[in-house]
């Protein structure tokens, strides 16, 4: 793992191009940024693989067409945020949100889809590890992932990213422009 400073924007911007070629021709894949964006830090090509992951999936649940929208977000907890479980600690986030129209996940199986060898996907197609080991991607940066999903309409994953508060020292800072 060589976890390192990482603009979201640019990276998903740098991302685009691979994407479009991944989705094909019938879906539509839409990137757009939230003002205020602040800098994480992560693997960029794990995060790429993450990126790449949930795109894929969004693409095979929609056979017939459809859209991906890739939104960032920046995001300030207040109080700490409970979900699935989970305890988010209040701070400062950048958010990746991964949405598509396909065809949803029921609800009785929208918990165990970050589980290691859960997969929807006929034998020899899906490996099973795509979402857990997106999950343990995310989780070595510091992260949460969530995900959302109405059968019939579609699905959001979400990304916390904990912003990056360090100011150098494992890496040479950057001279001002
Ligand atoms: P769980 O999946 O049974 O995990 C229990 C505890 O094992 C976690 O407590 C954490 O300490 C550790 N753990 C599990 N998986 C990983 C991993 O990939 N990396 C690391 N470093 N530690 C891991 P924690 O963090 O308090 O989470 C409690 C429960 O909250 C988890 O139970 C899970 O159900 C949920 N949760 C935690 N993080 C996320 C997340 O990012 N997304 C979602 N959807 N659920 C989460």
């Amino acid at each position: 793992l060589k976890p390192e400073r990482l603009e979201l924007e640019d990276l998903l911007s740098d991302l685009t191009h691979l994407l479009n070629r991944l989705v094909g021709e019938r879906i539509t894949l839409r990137l757009s940024h939230g003002a205020g964006l602040q800098t994480v830090r992560a693997d960029r090509r794990k995060l790429e693989q993450v990126v790449m992951n949930l795109v894929v999936n969004a693409r095979d649940a929609m056979p017939d067409g459809g859209a991906i929208r890739i939104e960032t977000e920046a995001l300030t907890l207040r109080d700490d945020m409970r979900r699935d479980r989970a305890l988010v600690p209040a701070g400062d986030y950048a958010l990746i949100r991964v949405s598509d129209t396909g065809c949803g996940i029921p609800e009785d199986r929208l918990q165990k889809i970050f589980e290691p060898f859960y997969t929807t996907k006929k034998q020899g197609e899906g490996t099973g590890l795509g979402l857990s080991t997106a999950y343990g991607i995310v989780k070595q940066s510091g992260g949460f992932i969530f995900v959302d999903s109405t059968e019939g309409e579609g699905s959001i994953f979400q990304i916390y990213f904990p912003v990056f508060k360090g100011t150098g020292g494992e890496e040479p800072a950057e001279l001002p422009a």
